[in-house]
């Protein structure tokens, strides 16, 4: 198989300053090892405070692992020199929940685009120019947007900008933390078709992460469930969603309105 990203017993313990001075170990994630393969979706879900997204930013590079493997096309992260993770951070990009948190009010959308690719020396001014044009097509929105400001446009709009900004620098896997988690269920479903065509059209694998198995059933190929830290199941969609192995799992798709319908 051909893994763009393993993930091997992943832990991260956050130490706690309770009341007074004493210090406590709270283990947040807890040996999760997963995959994903190559241009593909892999979901992980779970509760409010399972972990996923200490698993996103270790992956990112956010966050330092306590102990544990991240290896992205074989190469191991923890191993990298300063220059070698600048590379890396190329190679994998992020997009949030809220794009009034990501994207800088004061900056337009121009600016807002073509930032990650000025950071990184890509390109002069008329190139860039033109790569931010490009990059507002990919995300089926017109060139005019270059002008205006992340408060001008609506959530499903600015998150399409996020993407947009993403995939300036021609990332290999995007990270997505609760990225469609804001948006209402219509405005969802199309930013979810927009990241499935932008999969089959540049080859991107998606690490997922979410509290919403409906958000899984579109666009995951394959699903992790965590839980207090810990992966309690793994595997296809399809076989989580016939067969889920816990009843941890089968709540969450309990949970799914209109849930029954979808299996
Ligand atoms: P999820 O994304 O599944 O909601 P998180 O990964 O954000 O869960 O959090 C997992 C657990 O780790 C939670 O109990 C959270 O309170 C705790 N946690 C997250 N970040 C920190 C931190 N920086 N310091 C201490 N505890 C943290």
């Amino acid at each position: 198989t051909d893994n763009v990203l393993e993930i091997e017993n992943l832990t991260k313990v956050f130490k706690i300053r309770e009341k007074g001075l004493k210090k406590s170990d709270f283990l947040a994630v807890d040996d999760v090892s997963f995959n994903v393969r190559r241009g593909t979706t892999t979901a992980v879900v779970g509760e409010s405070g399972s972990g996923k997204s200490t698993v996103a930013k270790m992956v990112l590079n956010l966050l330092e692992p306590t102990s544990g493997t991240i290896r992205f096309d074989g190469e191991d992260m923890g191993r990298l020199s300063e220059k070698e993770l600048f590379r890396f951070r190329r190679r994998v990009q992020p997009i949030f929940q809220d794009p009034y948190g990501s994207l800088d009010p004061m900056y337009s959308i121009f600016r807002t685009i073509e930032q990650p690719l000025k950071i990184h020396g890509i390109g002069d001014a008329r190139s860039r120019q033109n790569k931010v044009k490009e990059l507002l097509e990919h995300v089926s929105m017109p060139a005019s947007t270059m002008h205006r400001f992340p408060n001008e446009l609506s959530g499903g709009q600015r998150q399409r900008i996020a993407i947009a900004r993403a995939l300036a620098l021609e990332p290999e896997v995007i990270i997505c933390d609760e990225a469609v988690s804001a948006l209402d269920v219509l405005v969802q479903a199309q930013v979810l078709e927009l990241l499935n065509k932008l999969q089959a059209e540049l080859g991107l694998s998606y690490l997922f992460i979410t509290h919403d198995l409906a958000v899984v059933r579109q666009i995951a190929d394959d699903v992790v469930v965590m839980k207090d830290g810990q992966l309690v199941e793994s595997g296809k969609t399809d076989d989580i969603f016939a067969t889920p192995q816990t009843e941890y799992t089968s709540n969450l798709l309990d949970a799914i309105p209109g849930g029954q319908l979808l299996v």
